[in-house]
């Protein structure tokens, strides 16, 4: 049974793309409230793992949990049973998604690209909630915006407003800030450092050190698809264990 603290349990998990075996048995457990930043070199299997958590990657082998709930799949007895697309979705609908090249609708202005997220609200409702939302991320002044209208930071802002729509248990991050010029980096990493301090479930794909020094509770580094370090920031960033790791960190420091 899963405990009542986990937010998320992967176990054996494997995922091959043909003869590339991308994730060779991730075992990770990620507790309610907690940030984990997720460090590791180009092609080692990042964007993969966060895939899995959401079933837009299907798992070879092993599973994943999400508040006790198996992803993708449906269990009985010892079979398991893949689940039919509306169901994945609405599991998918409980876990946010902040993607690299924010995603937004160009044809949408800033709040219709948040309400987009919810339509079945009653539209007064769903108004005032992505209002909410983007003052949240500091753009509530944006709202009549298009997207070309908005900085790079600012448009990442909105799709974090947008990932935080349907108000979900956890937000997954695939390198947020990488796209962004370097002077924006820092308005999109304090919004996610608001998040944080909120109690937000977090899972950071990212480069920013700085950031996972202070914000995260727990780094995982991943390297060649297996998780070499996973541990406190002062552990894994000062202490390495793996040569490997420390390889890693003399280029991204
Ligand atoms: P990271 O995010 O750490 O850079 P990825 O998880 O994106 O790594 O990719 C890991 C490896 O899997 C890379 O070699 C990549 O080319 C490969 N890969 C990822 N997605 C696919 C796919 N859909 N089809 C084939 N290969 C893929
Ligand atoms: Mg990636």
């Amino acid at each position: 049974m899963t405990k009542p603290l986990t937010m998320v349990e992967i176990r054996g998990v494997h995922k091959s793309f043909g003869s590339l075996e991308v994730l060779q048995g991730i075992d990770l457990t990620i507790e309610k409230g907690s940030v984990t930043v997720i460090l590791g070199p180009s092609g080692s299997g990042k964007s993969t793992l966060l895939r899995t958590i959401n079933h837009l990657e299907k798992v070879d082998r092993g599973h994943v949990r999400v508040d006790g709930e198996l992803i993708g799949y449906r269990q009985d007895g010892d079979r398991l049973y893949e689940l039919h697309e509306r169901h994945v979705l609405k599991q998918r609908a409980g876990i946010g998604f902040v993607f690299q090249t924010f995603n937004l609708f160009p044809h949408l202005t800033v709040l219709e690209n948040v309400t987009e997220a919810l339509l079945r609200r009653p539209r007064a409702e769903a108004k005032q909630r992505a209002l909410d939302l983007l003052d949240r991320v500091g753009l509530a002044d944006k709202a009549a915006a298009y997207p070309r209208q908005l900085s790079g930071g600012q448009q990442q802002r909105v799709a974090i407003a947008r990932a935080l729509a349907l108000d979900p248990k956890l937000v997954l991050f695939d390198e947020p800030t990488s796209a962004l010029d370097p002077e924006l980096v820092g308005e999109v990493l304090d919004v996610m450092r608001d998040l944080a301090r909120a109690g937000t479930t977090m899972i950071v794909v990212t480069h920013e050190i700085g950031f996972a020094r202070e914000a995260a509770d727990s780094i995982v580094f991943l390297d060649g698809g297996r998780i070499l370090e996973h541990g406190p920031p002062a552990q894994v960033l000062d202490s390495p264990v793996h040569d490997r790791t420390r390889a890693f960190l003399s280029k991204v420091l």
